[in-house]
């Protein structure tokens, strides 16, 4: 059955130098360029409720992972770690360096989105730089009002092995390059004559996927991620913002908001039930809210999970050629194959459509919150348990806590 066509989005191809490619929207998934928001409810939750990196909010399972990884993971993420390491100590300082060049004063817009390309990324474009969504942590340290959003493409078909070690090399592998190339584009910037910081990967100063939806580069999928054009959620996101004279992008309606409510395929293959179909306001945002308690101990021992992210049509076929399926047939394209749907998961087997792993609850229980609420949260639990402690566990408590406190919160994580 076909479907009536409301608009036809135009974006550039895949690579630099590949022709442009048309993504028709059909009139039954228009809803609104990038996704609804209400701005007041948006600017009274940064102020009143400011969010903060997961990486100090969450600190207790993030260190909680390493106690569950395989022997091969532990192994590659310290790699990974000090690999990035360098890139990241490199980023934090790159807001401070002046330029090299002498800014004429000119739009650097198209300069800037070139070189962006030439470098690699799939995806650039300009905002904003909305403080509204800046981590509490990174208050002081975000300068420069223009953001430039860059977004790499992660390797296809390791990706498609997910969950895997294989699809994990490619993930955290693509954060790398993406590290390197932000500082080279950096440098580019500079000698154009203006100031450029790079905001790594690992060590965000805010949520990406907004600005990256305000700048038109594609649409916040139910699977919590952003789905891009040529690549869906296989794209890992950076930002560098400047004050380079420079003209924003707008937001595009790709359809998306209201297809995946129609697709439902990552909701219905997440092994952790962690996806959710109905839309709910957050925020001052309309979106499908991933549940990270039910998300966490999955990915944490399962190699990454991602299932949300390989079982996405959008991530295997392209938006064009899915948008397109939906306008002749008005089926989501993949939906109940074995291709799209079906994974392997470590010991427990392969998956078809219809069928998912299962868990008992002890599986779900982790460690919540900062470190030193996770340890307050036990001392509450035995002292209900066990009453007043001896004088020698207080102290122990008290060290503890004291550790926490001096070893202080950090940033870096893993995204
Ligand atoms: S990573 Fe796995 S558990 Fe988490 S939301 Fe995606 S599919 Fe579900
Ligand atoms: S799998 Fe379907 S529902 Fe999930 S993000 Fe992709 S398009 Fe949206």
């Amino acid at each position: 059955m076909g479907k009536p066509v409301d608009h036809v989005v135009t974006r550039p191809g895949r690579r630099l130098g590949d022709p442009e490619v048309e993504i028709p929207v059909a009139e039954d998934l228009t809803t609104v360029p990038g996704i609804p928001l209400r701005e007041t409810d948006l600017s009274f939750y940064a102020r009143t409720y400011p969010q903060e990196t997961q990486n100090i909010e969450k600190a207790a399972d993030r260190q909680w992972v390493w106690t569950v990884y395989s022997p091969e993971m532990s192994e590659y993420r310290k790699a990974h770690n000090d690999i990035s390491e360098p890139l990241i100590d490199a980023a934090a300082v790159s807001g401070n360096l002046e330029p090299i060049g002498t800014p004429t004063g000119e739009d650097m817009t198209a300069a800037i989105r070139r070189k962006a390309r030439e470098l690699g990324f799939g995806e650039a474009g300009f905002t904003k730089y909305d403080r509204r969504y800046t981590y509490t942590s990174k208050r002081h340290w975000t300068k420069y009002e223009h953001a430039i959003c860059l977004a790499l493409e992660q390797d296809y078909v390791q990706t498609q092995s997910l969950p895997s070690m294989d699809a994990e090399r490619a993930h955290f592998g693509t954060y790398e390059i993406e590290g390197a190339l932000l500082l080279d584009l950096a440098d580019h910037i500079r000698e154009l004559g203006y100031h450029a910081q790079v905001h790594s990967p690992n060590d965000n100063s805010a949520p990406y996927i907004p600005m990256f939806v305000a700048a038109g580069l594609g649409q916040l999928g139910a699977n919590g991620q952003l789905l891009s054009p040529h690549f869906g959620s296989r794209a890992r996101l950076a930002i560098i913002t400047t004050d380079a004279p420079v003209t924003y992008d707008q937001p595009v309606d790709y359809g998306i908001h209201q297809f995946c409510q129609v697709c439902q395929v990552c909701v219905n293959r997440c092994p952790g039930r962690a996806l959710v179909k109905e839309k709910v306001w957050w925020r001052g945002v309309e979106k499908n809210k991933l549940i990270y308690e039910r998300c966490r101990p999955v990915m944490a021992r399962y190699d990454g999970c991602a299932v949300c992210m390989k079982t996405c049509p959008i991530q295997r076929f392209g938006m064009p050629a899915v948008m397109e399926h939906y306008v002749a047939t008005g089926q989501v394209l993949g939906k109940g194959t074995h291709l799209l749907e079906g994974y392997t998961f470590m010991e427990k087997g392969y998956f078809g459509p219809g069928e998912l792993p299962m868990f008992d609850r002890n599986f779900f229980e982790i460690p919540h919150g900062r470190n030193e609420e996770w340890l307050f949260q036990q001392f509450k639990e035995k002292l209900v348990k066990e009453g007043i402690p001896s004088q020698e566990a207080l102290v122990g408590f008290a060290r503890d806590v004291k550790k926490i406190i001096d070893k202080g919160n950090s940033t870096l994580g893993d995204e």
